[in-house]
């Protein structure tokens, strides 16, 4: 049997499906196809629990009819005794405790029905036990105990709350053993039978029209459930859509500003607490502006695109983050990481740009696009603040800008030195 779970969202043709149930009811006590089946398997936890409750209460009203058998039919008292406390009595249990141990075999292996199989058979057995006692005592009450099935009814159709189909397939076995047990014993006084009759079957008839509209209002709190948890379902994900939309720079796919200056603080804190290095990459396209005027700004976004991607392929640690920091503009944060490797990555980085020599005639420093990058590092300390090893990674780039474009330059951050 299937175990997986339906996932659905609006769109999901299921959902579709139970928008439909929903609005046109489902008056046969049955859902189409595999909506059933993930019902039943749903369900199947809490029923198995109702079904523990309800048996061990019923067994006990079963077995306090003793009082009645020995008022009503004294002189099979001791057969009543043997059927009730050393058969049924023993039998259910075994059943009941099988049930409340074996919950994995219960719910995962066996069909779902099985369940209702056995609430059916036990309330037959119940209903034959009454049967097989009223056909053996001599008693002038008897007849008048004939009513005691309407209560075998309320077990399985109200209390054990058996499937409607169930229900009914059980409510027409009853009668029959009840009609079984007048008719065979032939003594039954004419003028009770019909009131007796009347009796067991109006308790059949509101039992199983209460039973329906359980099971009705049980299926449409299932429906709504789903839908519920669909609707949620798709929320959750157009929120988290929403959020990464917000964290995310458009035209590159690298994280923008605002995404970068929040994640920079929580590596800043976190290395102030340890004692980390940390280094800032600021990357700077070289002459852009005679770039886009040359080649158009399509091209120069294109151009913007490339530079990212060979961003993300040099920098490759999972805790590194790339970020637009503006137009031209990159920027990157590298955790424990001193200026050394830092410089190298940002080699890296510059080679590679060079490398997929972008013809950029309008530069004055290459006949390619270049880039310029400025790297700072420090050891994360608590004088000193995230911002100024920005500023003094902007202060490198410009240092690389004013030297002549397509180089890294380093500045070194130390903490200032306190005085006592
Ligand atoms: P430098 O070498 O000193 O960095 O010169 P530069 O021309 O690159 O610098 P400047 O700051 O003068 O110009 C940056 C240009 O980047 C101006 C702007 O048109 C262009 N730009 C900014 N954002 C975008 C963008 O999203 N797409 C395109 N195509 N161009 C952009
Ligand atoms: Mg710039
Ligand atoms: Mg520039």
């Amino acid at each position: 049997m299937a175990t997986e779970r339906l996932t659905l969202g609006l769109d999901d043709p299921m959902m579709a499906r139970i928008n439909r149930l929903l609005e046109k009811g489902f008056p046969w006590m049955k859902f189409p196809g595999a909506l059933e089946q993930q019902f039943l398997l749903d369900l199947a936890e809490p029923r198995r629990r109702h079904f523990l409750i309800s048996s061990l209460i019923s067994l006990l009203i079963y077995n306090g009819f003793l009082v009645v058998d020995y008022l009503m039919t004294r002189d099979v008292f001791w057969l009543a005794v043997q059927l009730r406390i050393l058969f049924f009595t023993p039998l259910s249990i075994a059943f009941i405790y099988l049930i409340w141990r074996k919950k994995g075999i219960f719910i995962h292996s066996l069909p779902p029905a099985s369940l209702e199989v056995i609430v059916v058979s036990s309330g037959l057995i119940a209903a034959a036990s009454l049967a097989f006692i009223l056909s053996e005592t001599k008693s002038p009450f008897s007849p008048y105990y004939h009513v005691g099935f309407t209560i075998i009814v309320l077990y399985g159709n109200i209390v054990q709350r058996l499937r409607f189909w169930y229900a009914v397939v059980f409510s027409t076995a009853l009668l029959g053993i009840h009609l079984a047990g007048i008719l065979l014993l032939g003594s039954f006084p004419h003028r009770l039978l019909w009131p007796i009759l009347s009796l067991v079957l109006s308790a059949v008839a509101f039992s199983l029209t209460a039973n329906y509209v359980m099971e009705r209002d049980e299926r449409k709190r299932y429906l709504l459930t789903m839908r519920e948890r669909g609707v949620v379902r798709e929320l959750t994900r157009a929120h988290e859509r929403l959020q990464e939309l917000s964290r995310v720079d458009g035209l590159t796919g690298l994280y923008n500003r605002r995404h970068f200056q929040e994640y920079v603080e929580r590596v800043w804190e976190r290395s102030q607490f340890d004692g980390d290095d940390v280094s800032i990459m600021m990357v700077d396209v070289d002459h852009f502006k005679k770039y886009n005027d040359r080649y158009g700004h399509p091209a120069g976004d294109e151009c913007l695109t490339q530079i990212a991607k060979v961003l993300q392929g040099a920098v490759r640690r999972p805790e590194d983050l790339i970020a637009r920091y503006g137009g031209e503009e990159f920027i990157v944060v590298l955790p424990q990481t001193a200026s050394a490797y830092a410089v190298g990555v940002a080699e890296r980085v510059r080679e590679a740009v060079e490398a997929l020599q972008m013809r950029h005639e309008s530069s004055t420093s290459s006949h390619f696009v270049t880039v310029s990058i400025g790297v700072s590092s420090c050891k994360a300390d608590f004088l000193l603040k995230a911002s100024q090893l920005i500023a003094a990674a902007d202060l490198a780039l410009y240092q690389a800008k004013h030297e002549g474009r397509n180089r890294v330059c380093v500045q070194e951050l130390t903490k200032p030195v306190s005085t006592p």
